[in-house]
Order: C-alpha cells, then structure tokens, then sequence
C-alpha cells in the first residue's frame, strides 16, 4: 500500500518539474472599437474581439497585459499548466499527509 501512493507520488512530482512553463493568471476575452472613426466598429457597431492576461497581484491590484491572437494558445496552455500545478499540489498534499501518519504509527508514537 505504501509503495503505491509512493510511485504516485513520484509521478506527480515528475508532472510537476514538467509544469515549469506555467503562468497564474486567466485569460479574459472582450471586446473594443480601435478609434477609426470609419471603421465598422464605430459605424455598425463591430467591435474587435482582443484576449488580455490578467494576473492578481497583491490583495487588489491586477496586471492586465494584451495578448497577441498567435500567441494565445501559448499562454493558454500557461494557464492550464498553472491550474493542473494546483490540482497536483492538491493530491501530493493528501499523499504526503498519509506518509506522515503511517510513518507515525510505525514508531510507534500513536
Ligand atoms: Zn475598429
């Protein structure tokens, strides 16, 4: 039993060193008019579609960078990576509270 939740927990560790391209952050797509006066943004109501990064730093404050349309699916897999990260920190988190408990018994401590 313990051989097996310590090759899971060698996999999610080696999962992890693979998330190293990860961004915390989400992608947030709106849309704007770009200032022609002549384009259809401003003549029909056709606004442009743009994607930004938004990252929360500190309590309240956000940075929020453009995010060119080729480079999307690169920060979109950032994002994904980030929250995958999470979900693997999540299972080492009760792996490693096992570990500790059934090391603890085997002492003998109680
Ligand atoms: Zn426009």
């Amino acid at each position: 039993m313990k051989e097996k939740y310590l090759q899971r927990k060698q996999e999610l560790v080696d999962e992890l060193s693979s998330l190293s391209g990860l961004i915390r952050g989400s992608l947030v797509h709106s849309q704007k008019q770009c200032g022609r006066e002549e384009c259809l943004c401003a003549t029909e109501g056709v606004l442009h579609p743009f994607t930004c990064l938004s990252r929360s730093v500190g309590t309240k404050k956000h940075k929020v960078i453009y995010v060119k349309p080729r480079e999307e699916p690169l920060y979109a897999k950032a994002v994904k990576d980030y929250a995958r990260m999470k979900e693997i920190i999540e299972e080492l988190s009760e792996i490693n509270i096992r570990l500790i408990r059934r090391q603890h018994r085997r002492n003998g401590s109680g």
